[in-house]
């Protein structure tokens, strides 16, 4: 049985539900094709835990790029402020808002199911999907969101309930079940915005046991304060070399306030990360990424403070070192780690280990199934640094294919948030507009 639509977007989180959603507005029909069960919210805002904020304030959050206040009105409607870090399954029922509009328009057809092949056809495209239907489009987007982790050699054959490596699976989920009220003691290798997502599960339920936020550098997400803006101009931002640009930002931290002296690139990153070569994007990866990262991403005010107290009760620790050898045991899981800067080894055990590292950044090693047909059949390629897929200027990945989101984070950096991508989704939608019209 085969469906026909203008455009088949695969991927129902938050970009391939703003590309459908941006679609249908204007006048094309789109399927949303996502068989995970959280169409419209994907992995960020189908978290089910109260505890689980935005990590940006509610007034930034708009699906919109011409409505910036959308989201917040509604917020302000319940009680709430604009400044609020509202609860993510708060954004999530919005999400359910804009997507099932779009779904009563006729416009956007919802489709569960997991695409597992897309092949050229005439002009456009045909998709196979795992439960054996196929959707003709003349256009295809690709809105796949991140990769999951990949397998940590060194837990290769512990058991799922003591070493969980999707972190946003339904095993972490378990896990963070099956270790509520318990005093048992948690291993989250990683120390960013993922592993405190499980600290404060575990801590809303009631977990008080031991939990350690293990990474080489031990690294954890600034809490964000409300400041006054700097803004800085373009032609002030040194281009075309890491160091000098990290040399200028760190001066320019020294001299005011560094959370409005770092906020103050966000217009500016991808035009900063295009002026580097190759080699420069792969030095930034390795070396100043986990820096920018925690400065850049910071926590909501109150999460900060939670996790403050927590270190300071003693049931947290921030580690910072390297896993050497992991092996399970009767008792939970061995694990050896060189602590950084020394050579000794150390070796505890854990009940259970969360790997909180983040997602694939080699797509070439995808396992998504309907990604590795089209890259192995060329109809698309991976980006020069290898992160995510090739796109131009206009985001197209290969004869009408656009892709959105995390995946194209090799031609900009920085397409992981709301903000980011709601302008990536209309401007997809308004270049599939004048391809199909
Ligand atoms: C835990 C977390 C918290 C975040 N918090 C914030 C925040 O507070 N503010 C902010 O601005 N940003 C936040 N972000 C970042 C950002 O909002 C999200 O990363 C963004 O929602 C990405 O959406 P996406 O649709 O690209 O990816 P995803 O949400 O991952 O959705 C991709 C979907 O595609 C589906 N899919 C993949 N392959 C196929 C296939 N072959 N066939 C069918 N379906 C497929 C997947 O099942 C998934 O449902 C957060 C991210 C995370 C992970």
């Amino acid at each position: 049985m085969t469906s026909e639509v203008d455009v088949a977007v695969i991927g129902g989180g938050f970009s391939g539900t703003m590309a459908a959603v941006q679609l249908g507005r204007r006048g094309l029909k789109a399927a949303l094709i996502d068989g995970s069960g959280r169409m419209g919210r994907g992995v960020a805002y189908s978290t089910r835990e109260p505890a689980h904020v935005l990590n940006v304030r509610a007034e930034v959050m708009s699906a919109w790029p011409e409505d910036l206040e959308d989201f917040s009105r509604q917020v302000v409607a319940e009680g709430g402020t604009p400044k609020d870090f509202a609860e993510r399954r708060r954004f999530g029922r919005y999400m359910d808002e804009v997507l099932g509009d779009a779904l009563e328009s006729g416009q956007v057809e919802p489709v569960a199911a997991t695409a597992v092949r897309a092949q050229r056809q005439g002009d456009g495209w045909i998709v196979t999907l795992d439960d054996g239907r196929g959707i003709k489009a003349r256009a295809l987007v690709l809105a796949i969101g991140n990769q999951d982790p990949a397998p940590m050699p060194f837990a290769q054959g512990i058991s799922p309930n003591r070493f969980v490596n999707n972190p946003w699976g339904p095993d972490a989920r378990a896990a963070d079940d099956r270790l509520a009220g318990t005093d048992k003691t948690v291993l989250l290798i990683g120390t960013g915005l993922t592993a405190v997502d499980h600290v404060l599960a575990l801590d809303a339920h009631g977990h008080h046991g031991r939990i350690t936020m293990l990474s080489r550098r031990g690294q954890v997400p600034r809490g964000h304060i409300l400041y006054e803006p700097w803004p800085v101009e373009a032609q002030d931002v040194p281009l075309g070399n890491v160091l000098k640009v990290w040399r200028w930002l760190r001066k320019r931290a020294g001299q005011g306030n560094w959370r409005a002296a770092v906020d103050a690139m966000r217009p500016h990153t991808s035009m900063v990360w295009r002026s580097w070569d190759a080699e420069q994007q792969g030095r930034f990866m390795r070396h100043a990424r986990p820096f920018w990262d925690v400065h850049r991403h910071r926590i909501a005010t109150e999460v900060a403070e939670r996790m403050k107290q927590l270190i300071g009760n003693g049931q947290l620790q921030i580690a910072a070192g390297r896993i050497k050898a992991m092996r399970e045991t009767a008792d939970g899981v061995e694990v050896e780690v060189c602590a950084r800067g020394a050579c000794k080894v150390e070796t505890r055990t854990f009940d259970t280990v969360i790997n909180c590292t983040g997602p694939l950044h080699a797509m070439e090693q995808t396992e998504n199934p309907v990604i590795r047909q089209m890259l192995d059949d060329g109809l698309v390629a991976v980006d020069r640094i290898g992160i995510g897929l090739k796109v131009d200027e206009t985001d197209r990945a290969g004869e009408r294919v656009w892709a959105m989101g995390p995946v194209t984070k090799g031609n900009y950096w920085e397409i992981i948030a709301v903000p980011d991508i709601r302008g990536q989704a209309a401007r997809v939608a308004e270049d599939i507009e004048m391809e199909l019209k």
